[in-house]
């Protein structure tokens, strides 16, 4: 394909990749941004494929098919419980090919052929930093996915003197980076020094992270794993590359300011960690206790045949029930019997961004009942029901008035206010943050206890 092909190629990609973030902002369009950044991703594929750089069609064969099929039969399989363990393991694959491309380029000795010593000096250093932002997302990322699968424990790990020893890392890794565009015979060994140093950095950094600000952690590893790419695009010269990486790389940290706005933290305390502990306050956290009040289906149902007005709070446990489905059946029941019903979404409810939308959608709730925590927090107290499914860090009144609880200072949904809280989870056991919640023992709430997915089948057929 002439070179000029190519290029035309690689602008449109780059312009649906920025049409695809563009409708990815809005829930009614991000269906067809959707669609935007799997035609740029087809486009750049061909493009490349038929650019002059790649010749080896049968190792890229080789390469692609497994991929593309091993991919598609995961993705195809993965529940929705489990998406954000598989972003978080998408991401460790950004940083280990920009790691090795980093190292590829190294062994390569002709990858240097006809650069003056001042390019040779700046393609040093783009391998350099591709491989250590590739280094730190591999291993973040693999962290973070055993994290977000449970086989690693959600508690920060709190080494005594943490910060020093980033600092420690980050100027080792300066001083290696130093000796590597030195023109040195150990250049090879200081850069796989640099990427075993970085990579223990990328775990430090994610295992001092608390369970309930792993939101952030998500979105800052999407940020840099766009990075990753651009690195990458750098190394090898690839102007769609570093395009896309920058996109994906700043839309990851607005996403993280978002949701650390949400969270009411500020990114620089999120990334040095140590939240999650409860080590915030001077003192112990305090543990609810008091009575439970259980409600049944047949009572569930009355209430909300008698009320004016219904706030439906989902969480995670909604996502893992599967309810969505019922509930749409259930709010459309209300509604044609004149109930106002309203969704409240907590930006990190679930465990993915967006996560109790994107659950929503699927069952066709109609977008404008559909409020964030700050158009709908102040309309509780004129509430009559709230029905918080599978939810509980969200709605934990602890965040507000104990300074010693891990998520103190989070906002949440303030659904005591109402006059009536149904409360459906299994147990009284804690969520992702691992928070006894009082919610549970207060007057005007009752607990729905069971399966939310069998608990709403039971009310629909109620109602
Ligand atoms: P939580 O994890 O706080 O609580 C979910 C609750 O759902 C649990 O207490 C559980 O209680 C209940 N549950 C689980 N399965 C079922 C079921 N089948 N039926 C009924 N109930 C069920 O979820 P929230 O959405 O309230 O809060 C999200 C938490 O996850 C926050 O701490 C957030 O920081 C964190 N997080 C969010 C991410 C994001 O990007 N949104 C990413 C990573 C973490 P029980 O076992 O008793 O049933």
């Amino acid at each position: 394909m002439p070179e000029s092909l190519v290029t035309i190629f690689y602008i449109v990609a780059a312009v649906l990749f920025i049409l695809s973030l563009g409708g990815l902002s809005n829930q009614e369009t991000a269906r067809r941004g959707n669609i935007f950044g799997m035609l740029g991703m087809l486009i750049a594929l061909a493009a490349v494929t038929g650019s002059k750089d790649v010749t080896a069609y049968a190792i890229l064969a080789v390469a692609l098919f497994p991929a593309i099929l091993i991919g598609a039969t995961l993705a195809r399989r993965v529940k929705m419980t489990e998406m954000p363990q598989l972003v978080a393991i998408l991401h460790s694959f950004v940083g280990a090919a920009a790691v090795l491309v980093g190292l590829g380029l190294q062994l390569n000795p002709t990858s240097l052929d006809g650069l003056s010593p001042i390019e040779i000096t700046i393609h040093e250093i783009e391998v350099y930093i591709g491989v250590c932002i590739g280094s730190i997302t591999f291993t973040g990322s693999i962290i973070a996915f055993g994290k977000l699968h449970g086989l690693l424990s959600g508690k920060p790990l709190l080494i005594p003197a943490r910060h020093a020893l980033n600092l420690i890392v980050v100027g080792v890794t300066i001083w290696l980076g130093i000796l590597f565009t030195g023109h040195s015979d150990n250049s090879m060994l200081y850069l796989l020094a640099a990427m075993v140093i970085t990579g223990l950095l990328g775990i430090h950094l994610v295992m001092a992270i608390g369970g309930a600000d792993m939101p952030v952690v998500v979105s800052m590893l999407n940020s840099y794993s766009g990075w990753a790419a651009a690195a990458a695009g750098f190394m090898l010269g690839n102007d769609l590359l570093i395009i896309v990486g920058a996109l994906v790389g700043s839309s990851g940290l607005i996403l993280s300011l978002i949701m650390c706005r949400g969270m009411n933290r500020s990114l620089i305390s999120v990334i040095l960690g140590g939240f999650g502990t409860g080590d915030g306050g001077s003192g112990a956290m305090q543990t609810p206790e008091g009575e439970v009040t259980s409600i049944d289906i047949a009572h569930t149902a009355t209430l909300l045949n008698n009320a004016k007005s219904v706030i439906i709070v989902p969480g995670y446990g909604m996502a893992v029930a599967q309810a969505q489905h019922t509930i749409a059946k259930i709010t459309k029941k209300l509604r044609d019997n004149n109930t106002q019903v309203i969704f409240a979404i907590h930006p990190v409810a679930g465990r993915l961004p967006g996560h109790m939308n994107v659950l929503l959608a699927e069952a066709n709730i109609p977008y404008d009942i559909v409020m964030e925590l700050d158009e709908i927090n102040h309309t509780f107290p004129a509430t009559d029901v709230v029905m918080v499914i599978g939810a509980n860090d969200i709605v934990n009144p602890s965040a507000l008035d104990d300074p010693n609880s891990p998520i103190a200072g989070m906002p949440v949904l303030e659904v005591w206010k109402s006059k009536d809280v149904i409360v459906m989870k299994r147990s009284m056991g804690t969520g992702y943050a691992g928070v006894g919640n009082p919610l549970f023992f207060n007057e005007n709430t009752s607990m729905l206890f069971g399966d939310a997915g069998e608990n709403v089948d039971a009310i629909l057929a109620a109602l």
